[in-house]
């Protein structure tokens, strides 16, 4: 999608430190943290939200957690996955992806 940041960043128009990559997905730094460890796991494919998205990625995300958060440090405290959705679920770039925070006990709720 033209006008899409994430688009452009898994095109590599703008430019990112991709801590991993592969076919499907690529895995970021949050530009504003909200935890000690805060990536975003992007698909390389448009679509607007989790409504949206096919089985297929969501599965695929799924099943690559366990390595991203090893790769992060994370795996054996914890951490949270979010996926905000639409205006009130704060979602503020329109192309699907899955937040990680973790690196500190986060609060809840977060609101
Ligand atoms: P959301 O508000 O759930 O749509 O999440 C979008 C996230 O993208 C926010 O946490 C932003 O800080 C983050 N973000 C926006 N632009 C960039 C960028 N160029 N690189 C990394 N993260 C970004
Ligand atoms: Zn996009």
């Amino acid at each position: 999608m033209t006008d899409c940041i994430f688009c452009k960043i898994v095109a590599g128009e703008i430019p990112s430190k991709k801590l991993y990559e592969d076919d499907k997905i690529i895995v970021i730094n949050d530009l504003n943290p909200g935890a000690p460890v805060h990536v975003l796991i992007i698909p390389k494919e448009h679509t607007q939200n989790i409504l949206t998205a096919s089985d297929d990625i969501v599965v695929y995300v799924k099943n690559k957690l366990p390595e991203i958060v090893k790769q992060l440090g994370i795996e054996e405290k914890g951490f949270r996955v979010v996926v905000n959705t639409g205006e009130d679920g704060g979602q503020s770039v329109p192309h699907l992806h899955f937040h990680v925070l973790g690196g500190k006990a986060l609060g809840w709720p977060p609101c």
